[in-house]
């Protein structure tokens, strides 16, 4: 790395990053601007918009930023599947939504269309009248729907006491309301990501509730498709838990990225909070070429 990068040539050094960051263009609570200036309160200078299956936020966000004097990177967390499981892939993107990535991600809104309405006749079936009109409302606006809107439904309805609840019956992985069959295969949006100039982070590996056998085989699979980096923190984790995984991305030649998964204000998370890296000689995805722009001073 050049000397002119505040970023640091180590993951365990680095500070005011954040890969992983939802607005309201997704799933989180604060429109892309509020997002930025938050960041920017908190003292983050790199920064990634990574909201599911859509760019739609960047545009806003890249202003806020530029006047904040922060640097984004245009980026989406798109959804796959990957042996019958819900696999998210970040792509970073400096060159934008180019190409079949476009393509990819108005294939991706008819898809999270299709899953919602389908998601929203099996939740009528256990009791949630309009359920699409209700997961509507909770969202607010006319972005393409989520789960946590039918959680926020089903908690607003009275069938669950909270969200948390509301996944575990219903929604999580393996319940009725987890539709995955919309969703293409994880080599087909790495693919998506490599060709638009980007690259590909495998988001929170440990969060698929898979054996490190099984999690082997995943990145197995991601690396073959042409993912080049998985996220070594995500929020808040186990230390030891990140040091197998960083055994895992070594012996793969897989690069490391962190990042909070920030989705509202309130939680224990925030913008630029994830647990510390440990020392480990996994490169920091900032060190790929095609980051250089942005890791640039
Ligand atoms: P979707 O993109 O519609 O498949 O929804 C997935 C999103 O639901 C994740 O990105 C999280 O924001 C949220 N989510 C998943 N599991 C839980 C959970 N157990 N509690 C609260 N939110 C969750
Ligand atoms: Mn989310
Ligand atoms: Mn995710
Ligand atoms: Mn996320």
């Amino acid at each position: 790395m050049t000397d002119s990068s505040p970023l640091a040539d180590s993951l365990a050094e680095v500070t005011g990053l954040d890969l992983h960051m939802h607005s309201t263009a997704s799933d989180g609570a604060l429109a892309p601007a509020e997002l930025m200036a938050l960041c920017r309160t908190r003292g983050l200078t790199h920064l990634a918009l990574t909201d599911h299956d859509t760019v739609e936020g960047v545009a806003e966000a890249d202003v806020a930023a530029r006047e904040l004097g922060l640097r984004l990177l245009p980026a989406t967390e798109l959804s796959s599947q990957w042996s019958g499981i819900n696999i998210h892939v970040v792509g970073l993107l400096p060159e934008g939504a180019r190409g079949p990535l476009a393509e990819g991600l108005a294939e991706q809104a008819r898809a999270r269309a299709a899953r919602a309405e389908e998601i929203a006749r099996r939740l009528e079936a256990i009791g949630l009248d309009d359920a699409l009109a209700k997961a509507r409302a909770q969202a607010g606006s006319e972005r393409p729907l989520g789960r946590p809107d039918f959680a926020r439904a089903l908690v607003a309805d009275g069938l669950v006491k909270d969200i948390g609840t509301a996944f575990k019956k219903y929604l999580g992985n393996g319940k009725r309301g987890d539709i995955k069959a919309h969703w293409p295969a994880l080599e087909a949006v790495v693919a998506w990501v490599v060709a638009a100039g980007g690259v590909a982070v495998l988001a929170h590996p440990l969060r698929y509730g898979l054996t490190r056998r099984k999690r082997g085989l995943l990145l197995d699979a991601f690396r073959a498709a042409g993912g080049e980096a998985v996220e070594l923190v995500s929020g808040f984790q186990n230390p030891d838990q990140t040091r197998d995984l960083a055994r895992q991305l070594i012996e793969r030649d897989l690069s490391g990225s962190v990042g909070s998964d920030f989705h509202a204000p309130g939680g224990p998370l925030a913008p630029g909070s994830m647990s510390p890296v440990p020392r480990v000689a996994v490169t920091p995805v900032w060190h790929h070429p095609r980051l250089a722009g942005f890791a640039a001073a």
